[in-house]
């Protein structure tokens, strides 16, 4: 007679370590054993069990079949034990079953019996069933219990090494269970935890504590970020997760969430620099003005950097500079305007050559730096105790130093720190190469060339802004107009680079016979000049013309051709006004203007006034 087959679902029973055997029922017969069940040997099976107790109690073993039928059939489970009565010299393995019900493939009645060993049979059988393992058909309760138990091994591995801290309350509310994470993350056992009341060592603060509490105890499931108390009394900052299971118990998942803290607080510390970088950049770029830029690079940088001062300092071309822009901390001393001279700083000197190829001087403690003493000494004086310096460099030179310097104590400067001053050094590069240039142009557009006297355009606007201060001031604003006389003789006489010698010499006497910081002498044309005299009435015009007849007389330039003297002469229309909005400057030049003509026509080598009333 043909086995009957096994059903096919079983087929995908798991490796199981237990001895398994399964019979049919009528005729008892074995059909299938796993590797764990035919290590033990024939003996160890039900049927020679069976048997050998039909040998000696033939009643019973019918007894015994009808009884398995009956229990299988209605869906429960049998149990046997080997007896040591009932086993024989053979019989080296003293077992318990347990029998369940199959359904073969025929449609009959099978029976699974899962095989456990007593004592000192379990290695035996854990030894063959591991190196023998082998597919083997179970009933449902054996995989069942075999996949609960796989399932358990999984969350254990789960709940072992992910990286998240993991609690179960009891219904209680006592910690039942901790995984390694949140041994590890705090620093207590899970029996300290069961012994102590370890709430409060985390949360000390009982308001605190009670909110903690509260979270834990509604279970929603939602993050909150807790500072906790670890046992080596370290604060981390946590976010805590509770759910409550079926049965009433709580599982918390924590995670240490510090270095997520750490990041963002950078972050949002590096945005906030990048958000004043550039607006200091934004600043320093809009303006042209050279000492505007510096003052505003200064400003900015120190408060960004929490510094004590912040300084540039603008080497010459000889062994030394001057601290040209500062901005400083109460109480600590300003040095800005200072001259300090460094024969460090002197042509060729190798410092030069290093700041030139980017070398920054990072000084966190100017004591234990191993700087020279008189620089130490130097730094001391201004009260410097931590000192970063950064080349501004200029078309491959170095223009000058960004200092920024800790007063108060040591400080170790961080690399982002040294990034950004090196960033504001190269802007502050270009802003100062920018400025330099457009006062170059300016100048350009605004000077005379020959003479390097303001020209006719500066003239115009300086006496347009002097017209409307002084009108408002009510003082008077004095004009000279002066020209060489006979100056086309003179070119003739001694050709037009003597000429050209000649006015940049008279450009010099004028400026030289003129005193006031606000007086300004122009070039007006060719061979004028005029020279603006603010707040001078006609007395004061009138004593800066002799000045200026003196000196031109006093250099005396030979010239030989001129009508009137055997050296050369100015004449010169003079003219005060208090100005008044309801004119214009123009008023001013004509009566200066009207005086020259009348010098002149006077003879030359002289000055006019203009006639009483103005035209
Ligand atoms: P007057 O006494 O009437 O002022 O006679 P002048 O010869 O000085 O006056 P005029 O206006 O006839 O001639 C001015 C001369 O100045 C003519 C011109 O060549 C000369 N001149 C003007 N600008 C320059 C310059 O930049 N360089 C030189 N060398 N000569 C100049
Ligand atoms: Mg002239
Ligand atoms: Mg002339």
């Amino acid at each position: 007679m043909a086995k009957p087959q096994l059903p096919a679902e079983y087929k995908v029973f798991g490796m199981l370590q237990t001895p398994i055997w399964i019979y049919q029922l009528d005729p008892f017969t074995l059909l299938w054993a796993n590797t764990a069940a035919v290590a033990l040997g024939p003996d160890a099976t039900l049927s020679a069990h069976l048997s050998r107790l039909s040998q000696h109690q033939p009643e019973i073993w019918v007894q015994r079949l009808a009884h398995y039928r009956l229990r299988l059939s209605q869906g429960q489970t049998i149990q046997e034990t080997a007896s040591n009565q009932g086993c024989d010299q053979g019989c080296k393995t003293p077992m318990n079953w347990v029998g369940s019900g199959l359904s073969l493939a025929d449609g009959s009645l099978g029976l699974v019996v899962e095989g456990q060993p007593l004592a000192g049979a379990t290695k035996a059988v854990i030894d063959q069933a591991s190196t023998h393992r082998a597919m083997v058909e179970a009933p449902r309760s054996v995989v069942a219990k075999a996949a609960l138990h796989q399932q358990a091994e999984t969350l254990q591995a789960i709940f072992d090494n992910i990286p998240l801290m993991l609690s179960i309350f009891d219904a209680q509310g006592q910690v039942e269970y901790i995984n390694q994470a949140m041994e590890a993350e705090l620093g207590w056992s899970l029996a300290e935890w069961q012994q102590q009341d370890l709430m409060a060592a985390c949360y000390p603060d009982p308001a605190y504590r009670q909110q903690v509490l509260e979270h834990i105890h509604q279970a929603s499931g939602d993050w909150l970020d807790w500072q906790t108390y670890t046992a080596a009394g370290h604060v981390i900052d946590i976010a805590w997760a509770h759910l409550r299971l079926s049965d009433g118990r709580i599982i918390g998942i924590g995670q240490n969430i510090g270095d997520r803290k750490r990041i963002e607080a950078k972050f949002k510390q590096q945005a906030q620099r990048d958000r004043l970088i550039a607006q200091v950049t934004q600043r320093i770029s809009q303006s042209l003005e050279l000492q505007d830029i510096l003052d505003k690079a200064v400003f900015g940088l120190r408060q960004i950097l929490a510094a004590h001062r912040v300084l540039v300092y603008a080497l010459d071309v000889t062994c030394g500079g001057r601290v040209v822009a500062e901005s400083v901390s109460d109480g600590y001393p300003f040095i800005q305007g200072r001259v300090i001279v460094d024969h460090c700083f002197s042509p060729n000197r190798p410092i030069l050559d290093e700041y030139r190829h980017g070398r920054c001087q990072i000084t966190a403690d100017i004591y234990t730096s191993g700087l020279a003493d008189c620089y130490v000494n130097a730094l001391a004086q201004i009260k410097v105790r931590a000192n970063l310096v950064i080349p501004i460099i200029q078309d491959e030179r170095v223009w000058g130093l960004l200092a920024c310097q800790q007063c108060d104590r040591p400080r170790h400067w961080q690399p982002s720190e040294i990034d950004m001053l090196t960033q504001m050094a190269h802007h502050l590069a270009i802003a100062i190469q920018q400025a330099e240039l457009y006062h170059k142009l300016q100048h350009l557009a605004t000077h005379d060339k020959l003479t390097g006297l303001p020209n006719r355009r500066y003239f115009d606007d300086y006496l347009e802004q002097e017209w409307r201060r002084l009108s408002r001031e009510q003082a008077p604003l004095g004009l000279i107009f002066c020209d060489i006389d006979y100056f086309k003789q003179y070119n003739d006489t001694y050709g037009h680079l003597a000429g050209d010698d000649c006015l940049v010499l008279v450009a010099q006497v004028i400026t030289r016979s003129i005193k006031r910081a606000a007086d300004l002498t122009a070039r007006y044309g060719g061979e004028e000049f005029a020279v603006i005299l603010p707040n001078t009435d006609m007395d004061g015009v009138i004593r800066a013309a002799q000045r200026i007849r003196r000196e031109i007389e006093a250099v005396n330039i030979p010239h030989r051709t001129s009508l009137i003297k055997p050296h050369l002469t100015l004449s010169m229309g003079l003219a005060s006004w208090h100005p008044d909005l309801s004119l214009t400057p123009n008023t001013l030049k004509s009566m200066a203007d009207q005086a020259l003509y009348q010098a002149k026509q006077g003879g030359r080598d002289r000055y006019c006034l203009p006639s009483p009333s103005p035209p």
